[in-house]
């Protein structure tokens, strides 16, 4: 099918039948063979044009079981779509084992949070302003991630987030691949790509 030639796992794969998807959306069709060859993507989309998969099924590909670190972690503006984002991630890796996924927000009970980390997650789904906190006392920590995907940041932008964004992009790896979505594209989100990303492929439905 579509999504095999994709280079979509055998795991995801069955995930997607689960979902009911039967055919990969624009978005996923240009974006995820760029995000698996490991460009820098800037995605302009909407809501409801499957970005979260776009973004997601190549992110949980990445993702190695073995490793209990935080490899990939994905900002969105607020909580409603962070458990969204989560729910979604959660669907598609339910195949694969060994894959830890953790939505943080403000509002939640930050002890649960801990509880949780302490587990060992892989992927982080986070508002900024709360992972700027799990940051400062040390109970995130994003030495080993190897994605970061920004969802919606013309939201959090509007929302006065970039300090959080820019502060928190420090703290990863400068080797790290980085993945911006956005509905708009504006002169802050691309002073962004251009301090965070690296030759960034751009593509737009
Ligand atoms: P999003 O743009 O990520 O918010 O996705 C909008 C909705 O489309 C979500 O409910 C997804 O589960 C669904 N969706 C994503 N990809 C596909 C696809 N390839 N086929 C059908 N539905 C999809």
């Amino acid at each position: 099918n579509a999504f095999e030639a994709l280079g979509i796992s055998k795991e995801i794969q069955r995930a997607i039948v689960d979902l009911g998807f039967e055919e990969p959306t624009p978005i996923q069709q240009m974006a995820i063979p760029l995000i698996h060859q490991g460009f820098d993507v800037i995605g302009q989309a909407q809501t409801g044009t499957g970005k979260t998969a776009a973004f997601g099924i190549p992110t949980l590909e990445k993702i190695d079981p073995l490793d209990k670190h935080v490899q990939a972690l994905i900002l969105s503006p607020t909580r409603e779509l962070t458990i969204q984002i989560a729910e979604e991630l959660s669907k598609l890796a339910r195949y694969r084992r060994g894959i830890a996924i953790l939505p943080i927000y403000g509002g939640q009970p930050i002890e649960r949070q801990f509880d949780a980390l302490r587990r060992g997650v892989q992927v982080v789904i986070g508002t900024p302003g709360r992972v700027m906190d799990h940051m400062r006392r040390g109970t995130l920590v994003f030495d080993h991630v190897k994605t970061v995907v920004l969802d919606e940041a013309d939201e959090m932008l509007d929302m006065g987030f970039r300090d959080d964004i820019e502060l928190i992009l420090k703290t990863t790896p400068s080797d790290r691949q980085t993945t911006l979505f956005s509905a708009t594209m504006s002169q802050p989100i691309l002073e962004l790509t251009k301090r965070f990303q690296k030759s960034p492929k751009m593509v737009k439905v």
